[in-house]
């Protein structure tokens, strides 16, 4: 199943939610902190992962 990246407009923390394609965009997203559904999607299309093994 996607993840989905949120992030939250009363207190800015930042969470991710599973979701099926079919749940999201129906299912209303809480912010598991402040219980606000104050929250908006991040786009997030490139995941950039600094390891560096050298
Ligand atoms: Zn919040």
């Amino acid at each position: 199943m996607p993840t989905y990246e949120y992030e939250c407009r009363k207190c800015n923390k930042k969470f991710t939610v599973v979701q099926s394609i079919t749940a999201h965009g129906t299912t209303k997203v809480a912010c598991p902190k402040c219980k606000s559904a104050q929250v908006q999607q991040r786009i997030s299309l490139f995941t950039t992962k600094t390891t560096r093994k050298s």
